[in-house]
């Protein structure tokens, strides 16, 4: 809900993003704007190369921009040393991929338990919010499975896990459930969605899959390098 007395999660200001590929430019966010309100979820529907990833790359702090500014709750970013921005991102960004990225040779609830203890968090604080978590996203009985031993949705609900195990400001979700079947899909978008619900997560997901984006309170799309909202 846009409140004018609210300062918005993740205010993207005038963004530009260019690639430079020989002699030839890319010019992937021309002028971008994009402000998502404490609480709110917005899908990012555009085609492949539109530059979805580039956009939430920049919201999560991982790329510089060319111009324009990143606002996090209010305070621009780009001012930041590389020390600042790793530890807001550590902080305040939960990230989501296509692919989980789990570390193999841990555990379900070892690989949720981590991004708390680099916080600084005690084991034992970590492995009882680790244990919450999966047990809420429908995985209680798989809490000491390795990766390998776990289904795709499975692996993607514990990474998903690990993206809020630091109730993060801001969720980025690139295709989280991209890799899935359907019927999988279904079940882990779900499981997201009643967390983001239940716990007024501000969230940025970018999705192909229409009725996943029918879900999220705002749709906008990547059209010449301009965001736009979606009716
Ligand atoms: P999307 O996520 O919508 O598929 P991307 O943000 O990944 O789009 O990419 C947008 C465009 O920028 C694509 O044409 C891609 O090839 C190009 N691109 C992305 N990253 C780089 C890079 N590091 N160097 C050169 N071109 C890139």
């Amino acid at each position: 809900m846009a409140d004018a007395a609210q300062t918005p999660v993740i205010f993207l200001h005038a963004i530009e993003r260019r690639y430079h590929q020989g002699d030839a430019v890319l010019e992937v966010l021309k002028g971008a704007e994009l402000a998502v309100w404490p609480g709110q979820s917005v899908a990012l529907i555009a085609p492949s190369g539109a530059g979805k990833s580039t956009l939430l790359q920049i919201a999560g702090l991982l790329e510089q921009p060319d111009g324009g500014e990143v606002y996090l709750d209010g305070a621009p970013t780009s001012g930041l040393s590389d020390a600042a921005r790793t530890r807001i991102r550590r902080n305040a960004v939960g990230f989501v991929y296509q692919a989980h990225y789990l570390l193999p040779e841990f555990s379900a609830v070892e690989n949720v338990m981590m991004p708390q203890m680099i916080r600084g968090l005690a084991r034992a604080e970590a492995q009882s919010r680790a244990v919450e978590l999966l047990s809420y996203l429908g995985l209680k009985d798989r809490l000491t499975h390795r990766p390998a031993e776990l289904s795709g949705g499975e692996q993607q609900r514990v990474a998903i896990a690990r993206a809020v195990a630091n109730i993060p400001r801001l969720l980025l979700a690139d295709e989280p459930t991209g890799n899935l079947d359907p019927r999988t899909s279904d079940h882990v978008f779900g499981a997201l969605n009643q967390l983001i619900r239940q716990s007024g997560l501000t969230v940025v997901l970018a999705t192909h899959n229409m009725e996943i984006a029918a879900r999220m309170d705002r749709r906008v799309t990547i059209r010449d390098g301009q965001v736009l909202e979606l009716p």
